[in-house]
């Protein structure tokens, strides 16, 4: 952990996501990355970065079983903020390996196999992806999941040693992310009209009304300590990078 940006991030007098995003993108300059999936989260902090005055790089993983609505809202967003989008795609081998195998719906038939899909179509491409940074920036909150309730809004990332994450809205919630949204005409995907509450393959998110849970619509056949796709945090066993 590198001890001066992190007693710059959690100074007392640093306490908005815009005063960490400032303090972060000074501080990293262009080896800091924002990761986008385009859900509210990400939506919000580029909004905050623009409106801060700073730019960043922004860049994606493309898993290959995206909604259309992501690139729609992906093109939307590039050209609102006269940004470049990194789009990261999983090696192609793999993918090729994997479906050969197991067949294009493995991932419904063990978590076992669901793990190793995420490993190869989001956790391997975005490894790669941190190859171009010292730190990146995400949009995770404490009310997210189980999983996330013990976040920080900067702590070394335990999947990619020697990364740092960031993470500016870890103590807002989905309401404020909103109020946000509407109250600065931010462009946002369009399948949160549709009851989404989280959004990612299209295979593996599905619309939930009337769900309090946030990630209810992810992998609606696993328990809720399980929902994480090996981006954030290292799968038991092994498997997840
Ligand atoms: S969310 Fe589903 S399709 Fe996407 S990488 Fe994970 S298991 Fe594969």
């Amino acid at each position: 952990m590198t001890e001066d940006i992190y007693s710059l991030i959690t100074h007392p007098d640093r306490q908005s996501p815009e005063d960490v995003l400032t303090a972060a993108i000074d501080h990293y300059g262009d080896r800091i990355g924002l990761a986008m999936s385009f859900q509210i989260g990400g939506v919000v902090l580029l909004d905050m970065i623009h409106r801060i005055g700073r730019r960043v790089s922004v860049f994606s993983i493309d898993t290959g079983r995206l909604p259309e609505e992501t690139y729609t809202c992906a093109e939307r967003i590039s050209q609102q903020y006269g940004i470049e989008i990194h789009w990261v795609f999983p090696r192609h081998e793999a993918v090729e390996t994997m479906i050969r195998k197991k067949g294009l719906y493995s991932f419904k038939v063990s978590a076992e196999n669901r793990k190793e899909c995420c490993s190869i179509r989001k956790v391997e491409p975005l490894t790669r992806a941190l190859g171009a940074y010292d730190a990146w920036i995400t949009g995770r909150r404490t009310d997210q999941l189980v999983t996330r309730k013990e976040l920080k809004v900067i702590e070394d990332d335990p999947v990619h040693p020697g990364k740092i994450k960031i993470n500016p809205l870890e103590h807002w919630n989905r309401d404020q992310l909103w109020e946000y949204i509407h109250a600065h005409n931010v462009p946002y995907h369009q399948l949160y009209n549709e009851g989404y509450l989280s959004i990612g393959c299209e295979c593996c998110t599905r619309s939930c009304k009337g769900e309090t849970d946030e990630r209810a619509g992810r992998w609606w056949w696993e328990s809720p300590e399980h929902k994480e796709c090996g981006l954030h945090i290292s799968y038991q066993g092994g498997s997840g990078i």
